[in-house]
């Protein structure tokens, strides 16, 4: 179970580690893009960090849709629209909840996925940051409904969402700037898989 505490704990933990990944973010853009990835997110998440604290007494799906609007300003590129529309898409698959449980997440998974895929038109395996998130919502969702608790579903979220980010050196860029390069494009971490796996694992560290 998630309560308000931990929740902001994760955001909290989450805008941090994205923005100490700023350099590994920039440089793995710098491969198969133009190296703004790192600095793109760390614009948001510094505001967003910002914004939560003006939010943080409000309830779950308030603060998620600040940050939503947040990242949508101030981001920029192709992962700003996709980000932001994740984070509105959980937001609003969380309203009225006071805690959150697993099925709470699967929901959020299930719309953060399906917002994603309509705004930026990709799928699984064009290398993108949705070949982490939707192999950690399948392991996550797998999990649950085998009876597994939250901490056990999110730990194998977090180790698919790794994979799925390892797995995205092996395969080409179909969507995105990465794919301009076509089988060049091979041989690298996507970033935006790094920074979705970067987010899975730092909420990941917050339940217990
Ligand atoms: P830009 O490419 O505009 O500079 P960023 O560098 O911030 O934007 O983000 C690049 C990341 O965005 C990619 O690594 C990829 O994971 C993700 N991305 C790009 N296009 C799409 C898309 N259509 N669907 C999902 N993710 C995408
Ligand atoms: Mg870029
Ligand atoms: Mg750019």
């Amino acid at each position: 179970l998630m309560n308000k505490e931990m929740f902001l704990k994760a955001l909290e933990l989450l805008s941090d580690r994205i923005i100490d990944s700023k350099e590994l973010l920039n440089d793995l853009d710098t491969q198969i893009g133009d190296s703004d990835h790192g600095s793109n997110m760390t614009r948001g998440f510094t505001e967003a960090k910002k914004k939560i604290d003006m939010v943080k007494d409000k309830d779950f799906s308030t603060i998620l849709k600040t940050i939503a609007m947040t990242l949508i300003s101030t981001v920029g590129g192709a992962s700003g629209p996709l980000y932001g529309t994740a984070f509105l898409k959980a937001s609003m698959s969380v309203k009225d909840r006071e805690v959150l449980v697993g099925e709470d997440f699967i929901k959020i998974h299930e719309n953060v996925i399906s917002g994603i895929k309509q705004r930026g038109h990709a799928e699984r395996g064009h290398k993108t940051m949705l070949d982490a998130i939707i192999p950690a919502y399948e392991a996550f969702k797998e999990s649950i409904e085998a009876g597994e608790d939250l901490k056990i579903a999110s730990q194998k979220a977090t180790d698919a969402a790794k994979e799925g980010m390892e797995y995205t050196k092996g395969i080409k860029a179909i969507k995105g700037r990465a794919s301009f390069l076509g089988d060049r494009s091979i041989g690298h971490v996507d970033p935006g898989a790094t920074s979705s796996f970067i987010i899975i694992n730092a909420i990941n560290d917050v339940i217990k």
